[in-house]
């Protein structure tokens, strides 16, 4: 389970209404990921959360073959997607709704969320 304190809340429980909530920084305005309280680019406080579009593009991933993560039944896909608001907004994730073996770099997707106990984990499925 994800660690879920002040910085990460909104990442986490954004999904409780279907909305993706990144780090937003009212300082230099971009936004940034892994949640936290200080701007990685300008090193600020002043970061609130904002609703993304949730469309990404598929960066770089792997497809695991074994069952390193309790819940997820192997093969399933680990990537790194870049979000469509940012070109350096990456998260890593898992592609989900497809074969693994159709996934591939530069695939357009798009989040959806998975609900465990009080979290909704960000995953991502092929767009339609
Ligand atoms: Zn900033």
């Amino acid at each position: 389970m994800p660690l879920v304190d002040d910085g990460s809340r909104d990442f986490w429980r954004g999904g409780a209404d279907g909305r993706l909530l990144i780090r937003a920084c009212a300082a230099c305005h971009r936004l940034f990921h892994p949640p936290g309280p200080v701007c990685p680019h300008c090193y600020s406080r002043s970061v609130t959360s904002r609703a993304v579009s949730g469309r990404a593009t598929v960066a770089s991933y792997t497809v695991t073959h074994r069952g390193w993560v309790p819940g997820y039944e192997p093969p399933y896909v680990v990537a790194r997607v870049v979000l469509a608001e940012q070109p350096d907004l990456h998260l890593l994730t898992n592609v989900v709704g497809c074969d693994p073996e159709a996934v591939h770099t530069g695939m357009e997707v798009e989040v959806i969320f998975e609900q465990r106990t009080d979290v909704f984990v960000p995953l991502f499925q092929p767009v339609a």
